[in-house]
């Protein structure tokens, strides 16, 4: 018998939902419905310095006012955070991990030359130095990418159904338990999707990159590894991302302006975009 498709969203409480953010909702939740499957709902809240609570049960409004439903109860990450602390005590024991002390603007110095997407390329100051006498002072733990992806060997995973080869390496020695935070979203994504049995990764192209990071620390976990398939992001008449566009309409001021929950979503589902009725 195959296995029950799982799918999930799991959003960020860092601000209101826009049409970006409901797009793949949507295409999760379809994804699984289509199947027979579920659909979860994940809130990725360890952030402690952008995450909201009040962002929280907003997003759940909108999710509902959308009309799409989800399996099981929620699930908090910032409740989970001894699984986390697991998986970076198993990774610290490979010998994979290595604290660093610098701070961002000492990062962005260093890295100005080679700045690669989003996060500069971390410039690998911290790695081998030794520390012992240091840990008092504030640091997050980063991976040794080089070791790591050695010791894990070549990875691939499948995206859209097309075998994608993993290339973690470009990433750097991206930080797996932050400053502010025993994990970091790449460590906490990866232990959750396993945990919670995602068989299905339904996400942005934005997040694209970063699973080559994912793929490699499931290897290093011993995970199983779901499929994935990232999807376009949604673009503003401009051609500019809705979920950034300055001014973007959010879904409540969609809501406040008279529009209908369902009928946005099968707007969306059409390839049509709200934006009229949240300039009216
Ligand atoms: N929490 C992430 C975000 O809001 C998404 C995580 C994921 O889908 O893997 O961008």
């Amino acid at each position: 018998m195959a296995a029950v498709t799982v799918t999930r969203f799991a959003p960020s409480p860092t601000g209101r939902l826009h049409p970006g953010h409901a797009w793949s909702a949507i295409l999760a939740h379809d994804f699984a419905r289509a199947r027979g499957g579920r659909f979860l709902l994940r809130i990725e809240d360890i952030d402690g310095t952008r995450s909201r609570p009040e962002h929280v049960a907003t997003l759940v409004e909108d999710l509902r006012w959308l009309g799409l439903e989800w399996d099981g109860e929620i699930v908090f990450q910032s409740r989970r955070l001894h699984l986390y602390a697991g998986a970076l005590e198993r990774l610290r024991a490979m010998g994979l991990l290595y604290p660093c002390f610098c701070t961002r603007a000492e990062i962005a110095a260093a890295s100005l030359s080679a700045p690669h997407g989003p996060e500069p390329v971390y410039p690998g100051t911290c790695r081998g130095v030794d520390a012992a006498a240091r840990m008092d002072e504030l640091h997050c733990w980063r991976i040794d990418m080089a070791k790591a992806a050695a010791l894990a060997g070549p990875l691939a995973w499948r995206d859209h159904g097309g075998a994608i080869a993993a290339d973690p390496l470009a990433a750097g020695d991206v930080v797996l338990a932050r400053k502010d935070a025993p994990a970091s979203y790449h460590l906490a994504v990866t232990v959750d999707d396993a945990a919670q049995g995602v068989t299905d990764v339904v996400r942005g192209r934005d997040l694209f990159a970063a699973t080559h990071i994912h793929r490699l620390l499931q290897a290093l976990l011993g995970l199983p590894v779901p499929d994935y398939h990232h999807h376009d992001l949604l673009l503003g008449p401009d051609g500019e991302r809705l979920a950034k566009r300055h001014g973007s309409p959010t879904l409540a001021a969609l809501r406040e302006a008279g529009e209908d929950g369902p009928a946005l979503a099968d707007m969306l589902r059409a390839g049509r975009l709200p934006i009229a009725g949240a300039r009216g």
